[in-house]
């Protein structure tokens, strides 16, 4: 055995290499098995171009835990190394490829894949390293190097005959976590679920049946347990997939999930090499609960399923497998955002979501109607955060009307043109976001010949905004607003019937009742038809304070802001209300009128609702 010094410029490498990734510790398995996989893929090459002459053999990557002993080990059949290459690739081109990682990352352990540790990654929950390994090379023997986490390390012959490389790490008292199966199982499940070449993890039982007919028996036999699937459905080409197959990869990714709507099959090697499947979900009014599940490979190779920086943010409500080795792994998450690979990468992913979209509304606007209200989320969510997307997508995002009809915008446009645009020759778009609470509201509009929308989604009110910026002709106006002949206003006033003093003096008696912050009353010389008294919600406040809400800075302590509208001109009011004698019965009665006009919202609960019931009653029996 010969000892030899690692040349170190830090004492301390072990021991940052413990603590600094720590809440990544688990990416040492990855790569190990990645150099277990690289060694593999050598000796193929090196086979084809005959540079290895020898039989290849089965190449399966075996890992193994032993609890007694402590130990993990990785064991390849790969191209092995001599003497000479352990110390040059293990004591100085691993350990300066570490040491140049950590310096780089010291203060910044927010990397995208924590790729570039390599072979030291084993000191992350090894107390000590020993490799034991034989090069493909005719009449190499078995070198043994050891290390214990410090400087020293030893070399020396052993008595390993079969080629590759085995890596045994000895498991350190802290890191007693990794000696359970069920913990590497995870890790292997984690991020070799798909690697390329087979890897053994252990055996399993598995039931066969021998024989035919009567004479079949179930037997149980001892198998090998390989832990991936060398050949994952996203590596092959569209052609070869059917429906099922793509569902199935589906549910192997994301076990016991409802079935997704549809997918697309990504598969470029030209300007960059990108493979993958990325699925739509039934995303129903969601937004938040779905993120997160695509996972970016690399080779085969899981990296991460945080891939927010890599994708616009719309597309992380998508699922799926992202597999490129042109997105750089070992630089920071902020680098990513300005990478060209990556700005490339996101914009191809961007333009095949909307082709997909746009194809299926073009080739059955039947089933994507259906669908749109597991879309609606993602289109608009997509319409708001990239322009690119918007440019596609504004042609095939759809509106639903409060009679379940859809439209496209351009459709919408062309249907309330003639009726809809007001005096300013602003086209008004009349919507409900809760058809229960605005049913009254709804009905009138409908009754005054005007369409009504139902936009309910959870980004509507942001959706609204850009739709209103980008289409300067539109104008929004949820259906309680304003009264309807305000709404879509057009020239012609109609004049009250109440004379003045008249019109003072219901004020008067309305303001009384009206006390609460934030709400006025408003005189209003409208139709007999319409109702005496009513609630209006002005567009333009009540969008202020949900944007205030939305961010987050309460709306708790704001009260709601609404008009009481009085319409002068119901029969009710100058006809009932002004005739009353006693003062006493007038008061009541404004009161009375006022209340209605909040149920007619759904405004009225609780003490006050009850007070009002009673008040009915006490009407009807008088
Ligand atoms: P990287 O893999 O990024 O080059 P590593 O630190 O992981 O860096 O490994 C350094 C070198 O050690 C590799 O380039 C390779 O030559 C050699 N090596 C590591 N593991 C194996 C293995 N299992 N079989 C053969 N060679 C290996």
């Amino acid at each position: 055995m010969e000892k030899g010094n690692i040349s170190v410029q830090s004492e301390n490498i072990f021991l940052i290499i413990k603590t600094f990734l720590y809440s990544d510790q688990e990416v040492f398995l990855r790569e190990l098995i990645s150099n277990a996989m690289d060694a593999t893929s050598k000796l193929k090459t090196l086979s084809v171009v005959g540079d290895f002459k020898g039989e290849i053999g089965d190449t399966t990557i075996e890992v193994s835990v032993d609890k007694d002993a402590k130990t993990i080990t990785i064991k390849d059949r790969g191209i092995g190394m001599t003497e000479d290459e352990v110390k040059k690739y293990l004591n100085q081109l691993a350990f300066s490829s570490a040491q140049e990682f950590l310096e780089k990352y010291k203060d910044d352990s927010n990397i995208i894949g924590h790729f570039g540790l390599g072979f030291y990654s084993a000191f992350m929950v090894a107390a000590k390293v020993e490799v034991k390994t034989v090069s493909y090379k005719k009449g190499s023997k078995g070198i043994l190097w050891v290390c214990e986490g410090d400087p020293e390390y030893m070399i020396g012959e052993c008595d390993k005959k079969d080629r590759g490389t085995e890596i045994i790490l000895h498991v350190g008292d802290d890191d007693k976590e990794y000696l359970e199966e069920s913990k590497i199982q995870r890790l292997l499940d984690k991020y070799c679920k798909f690697l390329p070449v087979p890897i053994k993890f252990g055996t399993k039982t598995e039931t066969i049946f021998e024989g035919e007919g009567d004479e079949k028996e179930e037997k149980e036999v001892t198998v090998d347990n390989i832990i991936n699937n060398p050949n994952p459905a996203w590596k092959k080409q569209p052609s070869e997939l059917t429906d099922e197959d793509y569902l199935s990869f589906y549910n192997e990714l994301y076990p016991f999930s409802a079935p997704p709507m549809f997918w697309i099959h990504l598969n470029i090697d030209y300007p960059f090499d990108l493979t993958g499947i990325l699925y739509f979900p039934k995303l129903d009014n969601t937004i938040e609960v779905q993120k997160n599940k695509i996972k970016l490979y690399s080779n085969q190779v899981y990296v991460t399923d945080d891939i927010k920086e890599i994708v616009p943010e719309f597309l992380t409500l998508l699922h799926g497998v992202i597999d490129s080795p042109d997105i750089p792994l070992n630089v920071s998450r902020s680098a990513l955002q300005s990478d060209r690979n990556v700005k490339k990468i996101t914009g191809y992913i961007t333009k095949k979501v909307a082709e997909k979209l746009g194809s299926i509304y073009k080739d059955n606007r039947e089933d994507y109607e259906n669908k749109w209200k597991d879309l609606d989320v993602f289109v608009k969510y997509g319409l708001l955060s990239e322009e690119k997307f918007y440019d596609k997508a504004i042609d095939f995002t759809l509106l639903k009307d409060t009679e379940g009809k859809y439209f496209t915008i351009n459709e919408y446009k062309d249907l309330i043109k003639e009726n809809q645009t007001d005096k300013d020759g602003k086209l008004v778009i009349l919507y409900a976001n809760n058809l229960d609470l605005q049913y009254g509201n709804v009905n009138t509009a409908k009754n005054a010949g005007y369409n009504v929308l139902e936009l309910n989604s959870v980004i509507d009110s942001h959706f609204i905004q850009q739709l209103e910026y980008k289409m300067q002709e539109l104008k929004f106006a949820r259906v309680d607003a304003d009264t309807i002949d305000k709404l879509i206003e057009k020239d012609e006033e109609v004049a009250s019937v109440l004379s003045e003093k008249d019109q003072e003096k219901v004020e008067a008696l309305f303001k009384t009742h009206v006390n609460q912050v934030g709400a006025s009353v408003e005189l209003k010389s409208l139709s007999p038809n319409d109702m005496p008294v009513m609630i209006t919600k002005p567009e333009f406040m009540r969008r202020m304070q949900e944007m205030q809400a939305a961010q987050g800075m309460g709306l708790g302590n704001m009260p709601e802001t609404y008009n009481v509208v009085i319409n002068t001109n119901h029969p009710i009011i100058g006809g009932k209300l002004l005739k009353m004698r006693s003062a006493e019965k007038k008061e009541k009665f404004a009161s009375y009128l006022y209340n209605l006009a909040l149920v007619n919202q759904g405004m009225l609960k609780g003490k006050d609702l009850t007070d009002f019931v009673s008040t009915s009653i006490e009407f009807m029996t008088d």
